[in-house]
């Protein structure tokens, strides 16, 4: 492989190559047919490979890295690499009620911010000019960051903003999916100013990002043309949260539906499909929904928190009374996310990198082929098809990985 253009399908779009390239030549530009971004070559090239090299889509050592960030090997293959496990949120009420689920992503940001841990942080709000895009960016004061809680159910070019961070002597942290954490790990291998930079490694635990196709679909059904948004918000307003739309005529729409829909599930990046990470396993702590049954009444949001690495950063958030946190067995953890570690170690896992892993049996082989995203099932009957698909899955992955 000679340039970045030549990863093609295995491109998972984070921005990498764009913002470590040296000529300052890759951008990332989104692939209208595809609905993800794609890099752009704009210039002579000189084939310097340092795009190549830290590319998360050709793949990612997750031996070596283990080594590189914790110094060992995860005992635990579903979860990776952890300390402790928590359930938490901020004291901040109206920060917990408008972010995804507890706020505790953007509630530690504000505290590393306050205390001088951080000069400033990688995170992702909408781009006010174009709403349905995303804006990844480095923020540098309170509200730079509270503007971007939130999930973005859309591709974000995350790692773009590398640029910013190696032109800026400072200490940061950086927010992203797992797929952006492999290309910030990876980036940090070859990169000694941004091993010294990046002080902590925030993750999103997550199942896929879907296309733009998703969002655009959705806009099609509700008759909302795209100039028409001024503002477009996936999560907030309690848990789980409603999508909320509002248009330049004020119009506020609000889809508490959609989460029940599985509509993201119609428009799956192909590269989310050889994704063997959901749990953000290289990030110093990762972060994710609590979908346990005990929290099927909670309105306010939770956040459910893996910690790796800067673990006492919680305890000291706690102690100053900022967010308050309880600890949670690993194995309501694995319980929260079955169906999705599932597809990912079982069905994903085409080359095992634990030998110990459990095997791919005959049963995960049918399942597997069923993979609604595998199928052409028209709109209708795929939600429901979803959700049966989802069922047998995770008995599966619940006898697999619990013995239960
Ligand atoms: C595409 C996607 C898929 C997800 N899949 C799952 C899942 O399968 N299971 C699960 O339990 N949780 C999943 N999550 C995580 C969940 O939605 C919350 O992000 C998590 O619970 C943290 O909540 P919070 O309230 O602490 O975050 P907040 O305080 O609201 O902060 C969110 C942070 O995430 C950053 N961010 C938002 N969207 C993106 C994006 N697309 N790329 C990079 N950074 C982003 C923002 O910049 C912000 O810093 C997913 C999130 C995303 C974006």
């Amino acid at each position: 492989m000679k340039n970045i253009t030549e990863v093609k399908d295995l491109c998972t779009g984070c921005g990498t190559c764009a913002g470590l390239c040296p000529q300052n030549i890759i951008k990332m530009e989104i692939d209208q047919k595809k609905g993800i971004y794609v890099p752009i070559i704009k210039g002579e090239c000189n084939e310097c490979m340092t795009c190549i090299k830290a590319c998360p889509g050709i793949g990612v050592d997750f031996k070596e890295l283990n080594m590189m960030i914790f110094g060992r090997q995860p005992k635990d293959l579903l979860i990776g690499n952890y300390k402790d496990c928590y359930i938490g949120y901020s004291s901040n009420e109206k920060l917990r009620y408008n972010s995804s689920s507890g706020g505790m992503v953007t509630q530690i940001l504000l505290y590393l911010l306050k205390e001088g841990l951080i000069d400033g942080a990688l995170v992702t709000r909408m781009n006010p000019k174009k709403p349905p895009e995303p804006e990844p960016f480095i923020a540098r004061t309170p509200k730079e960051i509270k503007e971007s809680k939130g999930s973005k159910y859309c591709p974000v070019p995350a790692n773009t903003c590398l640029k910013e961070i190696l032109e800026t002597p400072g200490k940061y942290a950086i927010v992203g999916l797992p797929c952006h954490i492999h290309g910030i790990r990876k980036a940090e291998k070859i990169n000694k100013k941004l091993r010294k930079r990046i002080k902590y490694h925030l993750g999103i635990v997550c199942n896929h990002t879907p296309t733009f196709k998703a969002t655009e679909f959705l806009l099609e059904k509700l008759n909302i043309k795209k100039e028409e948004i001024k503002n477009i918000s996936y999560r907030g307003e309690g848990w789980p949260g409603n999508l909320k739309i509002e248009t330049k005529s004020g119009t506020i729409l609000l889809l508490p539906e959609y989460w029940g829909s599985g509509f993201g599930q119609l428009f799956i990046p192909k590269r989310c499909n050889f994704c063997v990470d959901h749990m953000a396993e290289l990030s110093d702590m990762s972060f994710a929904d609590p979908w346990l049954s005990e929290f099927k009444n909670e309105k306010k949001g939770k956040t459910l928190i893996i910690t790796r690495k800067n673990s006492n950063i919680l305890k000291e958030m706690e102690n100053k009374g900022v967010c308050r946190i309880e600890p949670i067995k690993p194995e309501k953890v694995i319980l929260s996310q079955i169906y999705n570690l599932y597809v990912k170690k079982k069905l994903h896992m085409k080359s095992l990198y634990h030998s110990n892993f459990p095997r791919i049996d005959f049963i995960d082989k049918i399942i597997g082929f069923f993979e609604p995203s595998r199928l052409k099932i028209p709109w209708t009957l795929k939600r429901r098809y979803i959700s049966l698909y989802s069922l047998i899955a995770s008995l599966k992955a619940r006898r697999d990985f619990l013995g239960k």
